[in-house]
């Protein structure tokens, strides 16, 4: 079975569409770690989208701060404006369904989905000391995360924690990790609609557990286009320029 893998779509349907365009024949159940709406000017099109396909998906905590859930973390007043919008902009079934998104960790079939980390989906994992919990406890030896918005991850074995960094070349579409047997990993494809790794490109990842292989994708995409519909809707000025660096 090949996964595609998205995460922190943050209601980019651009972002989401060339990201889709080049996965497209290349997997066959898809999944979603969270934060499908936030910070982006398009949540019912990500949503109404994201809901054809048939994504298994769970919960992030922007996913919770637009469904108007008292548990959400406190979020920064910009992020707070944001989901604000994003509540009012959302059609009374998309509201619903991000209501009901169940929370991490997930399994479906031979992979296990988080938002934060495996103890808890609103804690970021930068480091490995961060990462450990969730190598151990997961139940499959490949676990995916989400949230932090960079590509990359740990893999453990012996005792033993290495951190995945990863550079996908322009142009060159993916690069490939292999997974090997009595290795566990904590995994991130990085961010569709608001990378943060220096990296503006959209960021997924390929799952293929029968050949033991993860592809890390990054895609270009017209980020102008999102920027205008940004502007057009009003929304804060931070959100807009961070999207031309990858910050
Ligand atoms: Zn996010």
């Amino acid at each position: 079975m090949r996964f595609l893998v998205l995460s922190d779509v943050h209601a980019n349907a651009t972002a989401l569409e060339a990201a889709l365009a080049a996965a497209q024949g290349r997997w066959e159940r898809a999944v979603c770690l969270g934060d499908l709406v936030g910070y982006g000017p398009d949540p019912n099109e990500v949503l109404d989208r994201l809901r054809a396909l048939d994504v298994a998906m769970i919960r992030g905590n922007h996913d919770k701060a637009a469904s108007g859930d008292p548990s959400a973390e406190d979020l920064n007043p910009i992020a707070f404006l944001a989901a604000q919008w994003t509540r009012k902009q959302l059609r009374p079934e998309n509201r619903e369904f991000i209501e009901q998104l169940p929370r991490g960790p997930l399994r479906v079939g031979e992979l296990t989905l988080v938002h934060g980390s495996y103890q808890d989906e609103d804690e970021y994992v930068f480091s490995p000391p961060q990462a450990l919990g969730g190598l151990v406890s997961s139940p499959t030896n490949v676990t995916f995360f989400g949230h932090t918005h960079i590509q990359g991850g740990f893999s453990y074995r012996d005792d033993d924690m290495e951190v995945i960094q990863l550079r996908v070349p322009a142009g060159a579409g993916f690069a490939a990790l292999r997974i090997e047997p009595g290795t566990r990993y904590l995994l991130n494809p990085g961010s569709i609609g608001q990378p943060r790794d220096s990296d503006p490109r959209a960021a997924f990842a390929i799952a293929d557990r029968e050949h033991g292989v993860i592809e890390f994708w990054r895609v270009p995409y017209d980020i102008l286009a999102v920027q205008q519909r940004m502007v057009n809707a009003d929304l804060p000025a931070p959100l807009i320029t961070r999207l031309a660096f990858g910050r």
